[in-house]
Formats: structure tokens, sequence, C-alpha cells
């Protein structure tokens, strides 16, 4: 199973990429988990994001889809993976239907958790304070910019790959395990 998980900041595609990777046995590949890590042990790369993603803007899309290529290629991806955060913008969706294409796989599904922004800065909010504010990201100023470039940037792919018919949106506002069942049932897989 190849999945993307599509929505804004705060809308759980984290929480429910672990139900996914514990029901299909499939590796969350999350371009922010792996950008951060890059930072924390202060690789080359790491020091080149590390603004970019403190102001809540995005990285270059060269950056992100290189990553995500030899990743892929990992063994524990030969059953599948769960992109989470990747692809966000129309040049990183065209790249990586480049690169699947060249590695002879195909995805099956996109799924789309819908959130509405205004509940979304609380939300976040609210996880950066339980956590201590362990993201140097989880301020207001910058989650509204995260948003905005959600909307300008990564919302087109909603058409993109609905236009290839692989999108199944769910409502992203239900309890947990009611999103849960959502993607369960927009895949088939109860
Ligand atoms: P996330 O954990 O997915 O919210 O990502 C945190 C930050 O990492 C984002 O605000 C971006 O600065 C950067 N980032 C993560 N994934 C991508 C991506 N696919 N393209 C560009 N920037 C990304």
């Amino acid at each position: 199973m190849r999945l993307i998980l599509l929505g804004p900041p705060g809308a759980g595609k984290g929480t429910q990429a672990q139900f996914l990777i514990e029901k299909f046995g499939i590796p969350q590949l999350s371009t922010g988990d792996m950008l951060r890590a890059a930072i924390a042990a202060e690789t080359e790369l790491g020091l080149q994001v590390k603004d970019m993603i403190a102001r809540g803007d995005l990285v270059p899309d060269e950056i992100v889809v290189g990553i995500i290529s030899d990743r892929i290629d990992q063994a524990d991806c030969a059953n599948g993976f769960i992109l989470d955060g990747f692809p966000r913008t129309t040049g990183q969706a065209e790249a990586l239907d480049e690169l699947l294409d060249e590695k002879g796989i195909a995805l099956d599904a996109v799924v789309e958790i819908r959130a509405a922004a205004d509940i979304l800065v609380g939300r976040i909010l609210k996880r950066a304070q339980e956590n201590g504010g362990a993201r140097a990201d989880d301020n207001e100023e910058v989650l509204r910019n995260r948003l905005k470039v959600y909307e300008e940037l990564t919302a087109p792919l909603v058409e993109y790959y609905s236009a290839k018919g692989l999108l199944k949106s769910v409502d992203g506002m239900a309890g947990i395990d009611e999103v849960t069942a959502s993607i369960m049932s927009a895949l088939n897989a109860e």
C-alpha cells in the first residue's frame, strides 16, 4: 500500500499515520521529521534548512525530493509507505510521479484529511503547550504562515490527485477514532 496523507498542519496526519503503520505494516515517511532530525544532528542539510523551518516556509523542492527518493529505496519500503507532509507543492508532486515511474511503482491512494484553519491554530498551540513548546515552528505567527503556505502551495494538490482519480477525502474535524474509521472505509480496508 503506497499512500499520501494530505492536509493542513494540525489536521492529524501524524496521528492517523500511526494507525496506518500498524494496519498495513508499512513505514511513515515524514519529511518534517527527517528535516528536524537533520537539524538536531547539525548536519550540513540541517544548517541549510533550519531558518526556513523556523519561519514556517517550505524548503526547496530538490531537497525533499532527494530525501524521499533515497528513503523509498530502503528495504522497509518494499511493501509500501505512508508519505506524511510530502509532496507539498505541485513541483514535488510531479517529481514524485516521475521518480515512482522510474522505480516502477505507483500510488494506491491520496487521503486528504480536511480541517478548518481557525480550529487548527488552537489545536496546534495546545499541542505545543503540552509538549513544552518542543517545536520551534509551533508559535502563533509561524503557524499562521504555515497555514497560508498550505493554502497557497499545497491545497492545489487536492485537485491534482483528484484529476488522477486517487483522492479520498475524510472529515478531520471528527474524533480520532472516527477519522481512522473513515480512512479505513475510504481505503476499503475495514
Ligand atoms: P511538518 O512536520 O510536516 O509540519 O514540516 C515542518 C516543516 O518542515 C515545514 O513547515 C517546512 O518548513 C519543512 N517541510 C517538511 N516537509 C516539506 C516538504 N515536503 N516541502 C518543503 N518543506 C517541507
